[in-house]
């Protein structure tokens, strides 16, 4: 490396320490030293270096400019920043000029092959103001910003979580602690935010201008699609926290996959943008019952008008991203392909406002008057570039014929050349009486004359030599040196004269940025409703009634996914949940009965009917939520340092502690991963504090722990369900209804014997179960061990053991009581 450009790149690299910096060489971004050294792990390149073995040694790799976005792509996806430094047209003592003409982070991508079609790429930022914190979010593909202020930190944690940006811009103004919660361990790439001009007072505002400032500083530039900020409340929203999306499987699978979530059998969408407004919908369901109301009234409407549905959807398909091209063209980045692309989705948008002419409702009409059709422009575009034109206006040819007369001329003439080229061989032919002369063209040479070996003897004088073969010369003449300089000239004239163009009609386009980016908006919202609409109709969902009273009836509900996705016919059932009479379900029954797949349904109707979707029942009043609280099943946070069990607590914890009088608590086994006692004592002393919570929160308790079941004896809004099984012939078979009243069974030997668990095993486990079931009356056939187990001995005596076991001072009340319950359940069912 030259010692003057490696200066250069030094200079540049030191205000850029953070970036991974792309450095212009030619054709090539090159990359150098501990740059070079990541990407070429990251990107699998090679690593080269210039002086090697010596002791300036310059370890480097690179890739070819134009192939620059896969790489670029695979660099932000591993969390990294990339600097761009092009050559500029300046010269310093024979050197290029190289400026950073942008920083492209993890949170200001514009490229699409960066982005996920399905899901926004968010950068978001939080800042403290005034006693509050603000957050604001910018889906920079589409210019979308928005923003909310909470004065409690929890919620910014939880709404953090749930906006999951790719790139999160964290205040210094945050206690560390904060900070540390938001860093640490996070999936998201953190930015340095740019210090804040100090006018923005209210924590939304500066926020927004946080996340401003830092588009500012990385684009250059402020680009022109940025939208104005939207205020959202998190009040205005369902919360579910990251543990019941998680748990609830909304968008993903447990193990990570979209097919078996909810949004996997709810999307129908036709276009990426409708996906992602359907996405939104179910991260953001709504509290309003009027709001929710609107929505109902679109999808019923796109339910009943089948041929209304069915061609909006077809028009849909074929009208892209127009959103995010919408932010391209925002910040002039769009090429030839895009501009045919919008023009092409604007004419069906216009075919769409004449299909959807017939349906009613406010929302439909709303959205049906935002779709703007730009004839005008359509035309424009048509007009100016030929039918399928390449991305970029690197690859000449994109303007159409007609459209401005010099590309024309220059067109016609660059035709005529090759019959220039034709008759000009033929002449120098018989002028040399050289049969075999040929003229050509390469890159190095440019045109020339080609002549053989065995008749250089007839070359003329004005020929001049340029290069020899082995077989033949090569010459160039004064009139072929004059064609050559014709042609590239009007190459050259012929590029920018197209490129004209194109900047001219994009500009033209961007002025009416706006009206596309809500015409996106409008075709996102069809989408998404047309999409509910269309899984209604095909699954046999109906409208919900939504209530402000604290209730929840369900005829014949079904769990969304399973139906959907499972093997076997699914079983209907009912639910019947009211803040004032049956506020806690305690639910029991056989492993493998449909406990879990209960709970979730009635969490996951909830969601869908507040998302202004229909739900899988034949009749569905679904009580205003507002938040939708799950602990479900064991997960470990090993890697956090936490245990099985101390997950399942803290969410405990966090539920306990957030109840409102219109939450929905869905408690899939408590006190699992700890020991029996301890266990039945947490369960039960959770479920009595839901109950006795002033709040009355709407709750289904499933449990193997059938002491729990006492409950609806002591506690007047406490009610017992059961999964029905029948067993014939020795074998369960899962009937899968819901019914009212308790189970004594959880006949797990049963199904331990369906999941292969050896016979022998099997037998013996239903023998210590005999003996266990039945108080130690009968002593366990096999094994003098089964003697020593106190167990097994008769209550009395196994009481009395236990208590003298015991050291009241090392116990606590909670623990103390449970004991106490249980000995006196022991000592009754003695009796
Ligand atoms: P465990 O106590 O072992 O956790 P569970 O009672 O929670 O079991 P689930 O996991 O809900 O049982 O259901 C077991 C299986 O039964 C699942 O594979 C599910 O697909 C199926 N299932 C559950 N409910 C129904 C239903 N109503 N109709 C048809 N199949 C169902």
């Amino acid at each position: 490396m030259r010692g003057n450009l490696l200066t250069q790149y030094l200079r540049v690299k030191a205000q850029y320490q953070d970036a991974i910096l792309l450095f212009r060489l030619g054709d090539f971004y090159e990359m150098f030293f501990d740059d070079a050294r990541e990407a070429s792990s990251v990107l699998d390149l090679t690593l080269t270096a210039r002086n090697r073995g010596e002791p300036d040694e310059v370890p480097l790799c690179g890739f070819p400019a134009h192939a620059a976005q896969p790489y670029v792509a695979r660099l932000l996806a591993a969390g990294r920043t990339v600097a761009v430094c092009e050559q500029t047209p300046g010269k310093t003592r024979g050197l290029m000029d190289r400026e950073v003409v942008r920083l492209i982070t993890p949170g200001t991508i514009l490229e699409e092959e960066s982005l996920d079609p399905g899901a926004p790429s968010l950068l978001a930022a939080v800042i403290p103001a005034n006693g509050a914190y603000g957050i604001a979010a910018l889906d920079f593909a589409t210019g979308t910003l928005r923003a909310t202020d909470t004065v409690e930190w929890r919620s910014v944690r939880d709404e953090v979580e749930r906006l999951m940006p790719r790139e999160l811009l964290v205040s210094p103004e945050l206690e560390p602690a904060q900070r540390d919660e938001l860093v640490r361990g996070r999936p998201w790439a953190i930015g340095n935010l740019p210090p804040l001009p100090d006018t923005a007072a209210g924590a939304a505002d500066r926020a927004v201008a946080a996340v401003l400032a830092y588009v500012d500083a990385t684009f250059r530039r402020r680009p022109a699609h940025l939208r104005e900020a939207e205020r959202y409340q998190l009040a205005g929203h369902l919360t579910l926290d990251t543990a019941t999306r998680r748990n609830l499987e909304l968008f993903e699978t447990l193990s990570g996959e979209r097919r078996g979530s909810l949004l996997g059998v709810l999307d129908r969408t036709r276009t990426p943008m409708g996906a992602r407004r359907l996405r939104e919908w179910l991260l953001y369901p709504l509290l309003d019952p009027a709001a929710i109301g609107r929505r109902l009234d679109a999808v019923e409407a796109f339910y009943e008008a089948v041929d209304v549905r069915t061609r909006v959807r077809e028009i849909l398909a074929g009208t892209g991203d127009l959103a995010r091209l919408a932010g391209r063209i925002g910040a002039r980045t769009a090429g030839p392909r895009d501009l045919a692309g919008l023009a092409a989705a604007l004419e069906r948008a216009a075919e769409l406002r004449a299909v959807l002419e017939p349906l009613s409702g406010a929302l439909l009409r709303e959205t049906r008057e935002a779709i703007a059709c730009l004839p005008e422009l359509v035309d424009e575009v048509r007009r100016s570039l030929v039918d399928a034109p390449p991305p970029h206006t690197r690859v000449p040819g994109y303007v159409r014929e007609g459209r401005h007369p010099e590309i024309d001329a220059l067109r016609a003439a660059a035709q005529d050349g090759k019959g220039w080229i034709a008759r000009f061989e033929a002449e120098e032919r018989r002028r040399t009486g050289i049969a075999t002369l040929k003229v050509r063209y390469n890159k190095v040479f440019g045109y020339y004359l080609e002549v053989t070996r065995a008749n250089l003897g007839l070359v003329p004088p004005d020929y001049e030599r340029k290069q020899t073969l082995v077989g033949a010369e090569r010459f160039v003449t004064a009139t072929l040196k004059e064609h050559e300089a014709r042609v590239l000239g009007a190459e050259e004239r012929l590029r920018h004269l197209e490129q004209h163009v194109f900047d001219e009609l994009l500009e033209d386009v961007a002025r009416h940025q706006l009206a596309v980016s809500r015409t996106a908006d409008a075709l996102a919202t069809l989408d998404a409703l047309a999409s509910l609409a269309e899984v209604a109709h095909h699954r046999g969902w109906v409208r919900p009634r939504l209530t402000t009273e604290p209730r929840t009836r369900v005829r014949a509900g079904r769990h969304p996914v399973v139906e959907a996705i499972g093997d076997a016919p699914f079983v209907p059932n009912d639910v019947d949940l009211d803040a004032d009479a049956a506020q806690v379900l305690v639910i029991t029954g056989p492993n493998m009965g449909g406990k879990s797949t209960y709970l979730r349904q009635v969490a996951l109707l909830t969601i869908l009917a507040h998302a202004g979707s229909f739900v899988p029942a034949s009749e569905a009043v679904i009580g205003i939520t507002d938040r939708v609280f799950t602990r479900v099943g064991a997960s470990d946070n090993l890697a956090g340092g936490e245990s099985t069990f101390m997950v399942e607590m803290r969410e405990t914890a966090h539920i306990l502690t957030r109840l409102t009088p219109r939450s929905l608590v869905i408690l899939d086994e408590i006190g699992r991963g700890t020991s029996t006692f301890d266990g039945i004592s947490i369960a039960r002393a959770v479920a009595e504090a839901l109950h006795d919570a002033p709040e009355r929160p709407r709750t289904l308790f499933a449990t193997h722990y059938h002491e729990l079941t006492d409950l609806a004896r002591e506690r007047p809004r406490v009610r017992n369900l059961s999964v029905a099984v029948a067993e014939w012939r020795g074998e369960i078979v899962f009937l899968r209804q819901i019914v009212p009243g308790p189970t004594s069974r959880s006949y797990g030997v049963e199904v331990a014997k369906l999941a292969g668990v050896p016979d022998a095993v099997v037998e013996r486990a239903r023998e210590l179960l005999a003996a266990l079931e039945s108080g130690g009356t009968r002593q366990a056939p096999a094994g003098e061990a089964a003697k020593q187990l106190p167990l097994f001995a008769p209550p009395g005596e196994r009481v009395l053991r236990e208590l003298a076991a015991l050291e009241p001072e090392r116990l606590t009340p909670l623990e103390a009581l449970g004991i106490l319950a249980r000995l006196v359940d022991e000592v009754r069912a003695a009796r």
